[in-house]
């Protein structure tokens, strides 16, 4: 039985079932969520799927209430879960508390506690977003669509011996940068599925003219490679994919790579699509995938009904293509948003300065556009 702390709703549908922890968190996450949880609601009601819905605590709405980032209920609701969706973390008021207490933390406690070690991040150049792109047209292309596989456990964020000695006077800091077979091996399987499910072409990231680490990495990914003959598979040095990115985005379909280059890749390919709020972003591969956003909780602009909820839905898109067989819901869901934009709908962050709609009004237009392609796809049936 759940206590207090959870909320519970369930969303009747007829046939599926489908549980999800909702972490609303702190700033924008609980607007941005309820619309995304809506859009399911939608979703649920066309492909006859029941979502049971329960809510926990994490970030400074948890502290508030428990004193802690990450109350021990909340990772037993989210294991118990198919999938959880987050909204965001993080409150000013926390700022200054103690590095271990702040809402941050309730954030790198649950990506640990559900496990996943590969990060999905797409970068999806909506068509009628194309202008709020930092590219020129020309190199934009109107078809840039990648997806960023990002290793999410290893290497030298978590690599020992790390720390700092002082010899002679002279300060040293140092990490190390380490990878076994086997998390290369499980990474690349999911990187190799995912290219299966787009355009079959798979560019593997690594400095392999430089690092023992690299050079593991590129045997081990040819290895795999065998289980997956269908899929094209090219080998690039980081450096030249960081050119490439700004130069010929359109080059990629599905990016494999590990931590710290997956880190920064992943930034500066969002850059490209315009909009901190448009994008999603997956972790799997643990017990239970993690589907959020990948903004922040934008304190600046909380409780206005002006934040951009389509990243939270597109992550719920997410959840359903990779934490479920509800495929044809997740490309409901997808579509919904590209015909909403194209519709010329916009929230303010990607408004350019020009009318607006509210994230309670785009969660809504979205649901619509659901409820209409869903009505003319059975009436042509029906024809
Ligand atoms: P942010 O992503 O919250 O905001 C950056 C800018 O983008 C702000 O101007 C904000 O208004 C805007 N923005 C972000 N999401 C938007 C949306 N959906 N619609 C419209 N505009 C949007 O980053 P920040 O300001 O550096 O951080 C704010 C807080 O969020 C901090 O406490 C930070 O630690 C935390 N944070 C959390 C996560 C997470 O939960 N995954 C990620 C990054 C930052």
């Amino acid at each position: 039985m759940l206590s207090a702390s959870c909320k519970f709703v369930l969303i009747r549908g007829k046939i599926l079932f489908m549980k999800i922890t909702v972490l609303e968190g702190d700033g924008i996450g609980p607007e941005i969520t309820s619309e995304a949880v809506k859009v399911l609601q939608a979703v649920g009601n066309i492909y006859d799927i029941n979502f049971e819905i329960s809510y926990a605590a994490i970030g400074g709405d948890a502290i508030r209430k428990f004193d802690t980032p990450l109350p021990q209920e909340t990772i037993d609701v989210c294991l118990a879960s198919d999938a959880v969706l987050l909204g965001a973390v993080g409150v000013p008021e926390f700022d200054t508390i103690a590095p271990e207490k702040r809402p941050e933390q309730g954030l790198l406690k649950i990506r640990k506690a559900l496990g996943g070690f590969a990060n999905l991040r797409p970068a999806k150049i909506y068509k009628s977003l194309a202008d709020a792109s930092p590219l020129r047209p020309e190199i934009l292309g109107n078809n840039t669509d990648f997806l960023i596989v990002r290793e999410l456990l290893g290497s030298i964020y978590f690599g020992e011996p790390r720390g700092y000695e002082e010899n002679d006077g002279n300060r040293k800091g140092y990490n190390t940068m380490s990878y076994t077979v086997s998390e290369v091996e499980r990474v690349a399987h999911i990187a190799f599925q995912a290219a299966q499910k787009r355009n079959k072409r798979l560019a593997s990231v690594d400095k392999a003219n430089v690092l023992e680490t690299s050079r593991l990495w590129r045997e081990t990914v040819i290895n795999v490679a065998k289980s997956y003959p269908d899929v094209k598979l090219e080998h690039l040095y980081v450096d030249a994919t960081a050119m490439m990115l700004v130069t010929n985005p359109n080059h990629f379909d599905v990016i494999l790579t590990e931590n710290m280059f997956g880190d920064i890749l992943s930034d500066e390919a969002s850059v490209l699509t315009g909009s901190l709020g448009m994008l999603p972003s997956a972790t799997i591969g643990g017990k239970v995938g993690l589907y959020e956003p990948i903004h922040g909780s934008a304190p600046d602009i909380a409780g206005q009904n002006i934040a951009n909820p389509c990243g939270t839905i597109a992550s719920a898109a997410m959840m359903l293509r990779f934490s479920s067989e509800y495929q044809e819901a997740a490309t409901a869901i997808e579509n919904a948003i590209e015909k909403v934009l194209e519709q010329g709908y916009r929230t303010k962050d990607i408004a350019r300065g020009g009318e607006f709609v509210s994230t309670v009004e785009m969660g809504e237009l979205i649901v619509k556009a659901i409820t209409e392609n869903s009505a003319s796809r059975s009436n042509s049936q029906t024809v």
